[in-house]
């Protein structure tokens, strides 16, 4: 575990939250709208929407219809509006306006479930309460055989267990990049992984002689023909308000 910390340090170094935000307020709406999209396609949006409704309060008195076209690109639209409107109603009603910096709190809001509240903690508050589990980390973490699980929370809490606390958010991070950039969901560019001499999935049958994908490696080929393809977060969240987070992996 050391060893995989320390190698995607060194290759991710400057890992970071890739949702544009200047507020809380502001990455808690882009979270929610990340689910079952991208960041790219996500922080297309958002600029209109903080535009529009810069504030949980303006936010929370949008004309549902006007919300739901100005996040229509983002798919589950409609979803997505009404956890947006539910999620800004309740920071007014019940934390005037200001987003909490609880996990508890987080959770009890609309939409909101750990993956987004664990992004918002440690992207904004800095505070190491869990570790993000997305799609990437999903397969990323059984690749290299850190967890045996598929269900989120299990998933967080075996990388709880084998991270020390104050890595849990810097390695997410690192891990999304590198899901994002060399072990692709379906075509792993095991021959450019730093992690390979530690992985137990490196160059399985099946994948070699793939094809690789995505725009760091594009750079480091030195072609231009890849076409990265980030992959829709899996975060949902169903019901009066209790998490319901699963993340797939087509790993
Ligand atoms: S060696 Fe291959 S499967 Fe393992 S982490 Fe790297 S890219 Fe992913």
């Amino acid at each position: 575990m050391d060893a995989i910390v320390a190698k995607l340090a060194a290759r991710w170094p400057d890992a970071r939250c890739e949702l544009n935000h200047t507020s809380a307020y502001e990455l808690l709406c882009a979270t929610i709208l990340a689910a079952q999209s991208t960041d790219r396609l996500v922080n297309t949006v958002t600029p209109a929407l903080f535009t529009h409704w810069p504030d949980a309060r303006a936010l929370a008195a949008a004309p549902p219809d006007e919300v739901e076209r100005a996040v229509h690109s983002t798919g589950f639209f409609r979803m997505k509006a009404r956890h947006l409107l539910g999620m800004a109603q309740a920071l007014v009603e019940r934390h005037g306006g200001e987003v909490p910096a609880d996990m508890e709190s987080l959770c009890a809001l609309p939409g909101v479930a750990r993956k987004t509240a664990n992004v918002v903690l440690g992207t904004v508050f800095g505070k190491d309460e869990g570790v993000v589990v997305d799609t990437h980390v999903t397969r990323l973490s059984q690749r290299l055989g850190l967890t045996r699980e598929n269900d989120p929370t299990k998933i967080e809490k075996d990388l709880m267990a084998v991270l020390p606390r104050d890595q849990w958010r810097t390695f997410a991070d690192r891990l999304i990049w590198h899901g994002r950039r060399v072990c692709f969901a379906k075509q792993p560019a095991c021959g450019l992984c730093d992690l390979a001499p530690l992985c137990p999935s490196a160059d399985t049958p099946g994948r070699e002689g793939e094809e690789m994908k995505g725009e760091d490696v594009k750079r480091e080929k030195g072609k231009g023909k890849g076409k990265g393809k980030a992959e829709a977060k899996t975060e949902t969240k169903t019901g009066k308000g209790k998490a319901n987070a699963k993340a797939k992996t087509k790993a």
